[in-house]
């Protein structure tokens, strides 16, 4: 199957061969027709399988139809948990609308709220949005929801990890009753199903095969005491000419000690949690996608979502909680 034959327009065509994907991933040729025809959808599908085009280019080929959002008015909702794969989303929503005349902003916590009241005074095509920082700029009335048409549910097992049923449901009931809703999740828990039913109206179901690990990559188990694993992780670090380390930490604690240790033994590291501001979180990620920072060691506010070309080296320093996060 070819991009050409899903029903997509010339301009996303377009946008999509300048990404140089030659051909739909499965998520994408079984997403993408179904969200054209205008169905909910519930997706079981992790993060590399491409699920954000699959939900991106068809909300773009229906939106491009229609009248444009006004004033502080969205016409498609993306959800996400974290800041970052947010940022992430909506950097590819740009990239996809690169040659229409849809607009978009990304909203979240932890930066100054002004300037996205700013940028939503004019009203925007789609909206990506954590869902706090979301219901803080609805109480204010920098965003109005009276012409929405999608609502996008990305990584919503996560959301439902980090507490956000309530919030979830409380922007759900907010929006025009007649919608599209899409939801796309990791895994497919008893809760997810809950949400789903609450949410999703006749939904069309894909389920790819999950808990695969992706092919190509060699695994590794140690068995250590605790007491070894600094120093085992060391040797690990020490014992390679490795430029991309991500490390990832159930802890903020634990995420801190390592980096410290891992700094003191002349190792590149820097850490990432919810203890640092919005913008050294967003200043470190970057350092780390342009190899600067050469090992991160990380919480899990990076296990989800988060696409980054070429690390060498994954470290689950403690066992996930969580299958699909490992
Ligand atoms: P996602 O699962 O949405 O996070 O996407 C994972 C990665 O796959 C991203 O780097 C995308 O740019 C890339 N990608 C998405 N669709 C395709 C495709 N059809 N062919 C090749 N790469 C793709």
């Amino acid at each position: 199957m070819t991009f050409n034959e899903l029903g997509l327009s010339a301009p996303i065509l377009k946008a999509v061969t300048a990404q140089g994907y030659s051909e739909p991933s499965p998520i994408q040729a079984k997403a993408i027709p179904a969200v054209l025809e205008g169905h909910d959808l519930m997706a079981a599908a992790q993060t590399g399988t491409g699920k954000t085009a699959g939900f991106t280019l068809p909300i773009l080929e229906r939106l491009s139809g229609g009248r444009r959002a006004g004033a502080n008015q969205a016409r498609c909702l993306i959800l996400t948990p974290t800041r970052e794969l947010a940022a992430q989303v909506g950097e590819s929503v740009a990239t996809y609308s690169k040659h229409l005349s849809l607009t978009s902003a990304v909203v979240f916590g932890g930066v100054k709220i002004n300037p996205q009241m700013m940028k939503l005074r004019r009203g925007v095509d789609i909206l990506v949005a954590t869902p706090g920082r979301l219901m803080d700029l609805h109480s204010q009335n920098a965003v109005k929801f009276d012409h929405l048409q999608v609502l996008v549910l990305d990584e919503a097992d996560r959301m439902l990890d980090m507490g956000f049923y309530d919030d979830i449901m409380d922007i759900a009931k907010k929006l025009p009753k007649q919608r599209q809703n899409l939801m796309f999740s990791a895994t497919m828990p008893p809760k997810i199903r809950k949400l789903a039913s609450d949410i999703l109206i006749d939904p069309v179901s894909i389920s790819l095969s999950i808990s695969k690990p992706a092919a190509g990559i060699t695994q590794r188990a140690y068995m250590v005491h605790d007491k070894q694993k600094i120093a085992l992780t060391k040797e690990i670090l020490k014992d390679k000419d490795l430029n991309h380390v991500l490390i990832f930490c159930s802890t903020k604690k634990s995420v801190k000690e390592l980096t410290r240790s891992l700094i003191k033994a002349k190792l590149p590291a820097h850490d990432i949690h919810s203890d640092l501001d919005q913008e050294e979180r967003e200043k470190v990620l970057l350092d780390f996608k342009n190899k600067k920072v050469k090992i991160l060691v990380a919480t899990d506010i990076l296990s989800r979502g988060i696409d980054i070309k070429g690390i060498e080296l994954v470290i689950n320093y403690e066992v996930p909680n969580d299958a699909e996060d490992y």
